[in-house]
């Protein structure tokens, strides 16, 4: 299996490229906020729990997005493999998602880290809320809080990933498509 953990600042063009990547390698694609906020459209206690946290730029609670990740992971058994956006954002999910990909005898073949300066990220989440409608890119302070939530629990998951050898940065300014052609090239030499 290819298991890739798309990993960077909120803003730093995951949900794009998971896209492409999931075209070119056959992937399942599991990004933590699509679910959420798929779960906040249908209204169910998952939403109206992790709502309470996204409106203002926090983390959903560990337990319930580790759970919520597993049983998604169980449920395609058969994948050629996943590509992560957006988990793991913590340690201790970067530790649960081996335990269960070692379940089904798999591992993390690789995390790639999109590099973006803080100052771009602030300008593409404002200009993305224009068209996404997402209430948390509409407000500058929940967009600093997420990005200071992003320094300082989600960025040591990189260590994570280091001391395991699987610690690919990716410079994440340029075109779309220069980017993926990083991306690409990042995955198969690994
Ligand atoms: P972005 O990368 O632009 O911040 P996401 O769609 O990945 O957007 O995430 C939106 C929000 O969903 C996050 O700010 C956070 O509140 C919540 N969220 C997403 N993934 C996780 C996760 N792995 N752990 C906890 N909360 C998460």
């Amino acid at each position: 299996m290819l298991n890739i953990v798309l990993f960077g600042p909120p803003g730093a063009g995951k949900g794009t490229q998971s896209e492409r990547l999931i075209e070119k390698y056959g992937l399942i694609h599991l990004s933590t906020g699509d679910i959420f906020r798929a779960n906040i459209k249908g209204e169910t206690e998952l939403g109206v729990l992790a709502k309470s946290y996204i409106d203002k730029g926090q983390l959903v609670p560990d337990e319930v997005t580790i759970n919520m990740l597993r049983s998604e992971v169980l449920n395609h058994k058969e994948a050629k493999g996943f590509i992560f956006d957006g988990f793991p954002r913590t340690n201790a999910q970067a530790t649960a998602l081996d335990q269960f990909l070692a379940e089904l005898n798999t591992s993390i073949s690789v995390m790639l880290a999109l590099e973006v300066e803080e100052n771009e990220l602030k300008s593409r989440l404002t200009k993305r809320a224009e068209v996404s409608g997402r209430a948390d890119d509409a407000n500058p302070e929940v967009i600093a809080n997420r990005i200071h939530v992003y320094n300082n629990e989600t960025a040591p998951v990189k260590d994570f990933y280091q001391s395991q050898n699987k610690f690919v940065s990716i410079d994440g300014i340029g075109s779309i498509d220069e980017i993926s052609t990083r991306l690409y090239t990042a995955i198969d030499n690994h």
